[in-house]
């Protein structure tokens, strides 16, 4: 399978798929914020750069976009350069998995939230992720008297 695209062009698709994930983060992001919850976006320093993160109630939490995580429903193949997509859509699903593994081997929260639930109802998929935050916190706190 050739390559029809060049690399720069390659390279400015790969962009805008990219900026889409930048918008569902900003829009739950937005959304926790306005219902008073603090925490860090964007997180380098810890493993797998999770989206939002409560350090304090070892929550990580990640918005996992339809393309980049190989959603089932909604994760098509680009129809050039098929055998690149491939393997570099296969590995980030592997590195999903190390992810998890690592979050909960070392006994932290962890959620991961599909870009689907969050274009079809962002009100709810932030209800859910609070109860997950609530929930977690909850569980930290008993920590505290075992
Ligand atoms: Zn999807």
């Amino acid at each position: 399978m050739t390559d029809v695209h060049s690399k720069s062009t390659r390279q400015k698709n790969m962009r805008a798929i990219k900026s889409k994930d930048t918008s569902i983060e900003n829009q739950v992001s937005k959304e926790l914020w306005r219902r008073g919850y603090r925490f860090r976006k964007n997180v380098k320093s810890l493993f797998g750069s999770p989206d939002i993160a409560i350090k304090k109630y070892k929550i990580v939490i990640f918005l996992d976009s339809c393309f980049w995580h190989g959603c089932e429903l909604h994760a098509n193949m680009p129809k050039n350069n098929q055998e690149f997509w491939f393997f570099k859509l296969k590995r980030n699903k592997e590195r999903d998995e190390e992810v998890n593994n690592y979050y909960l081997n070392n006994g932290w929260h962890l959620m991961r939230v599909w870009e689907h639930d969050i274009r079809k109802s962002l009100i709810l998929t932030v209800d859910s992720i609070v109860e997950f935050i609530e929930e977690a916190k909850k569980r930290e706190e008993m920590k505290k008297y075992l």
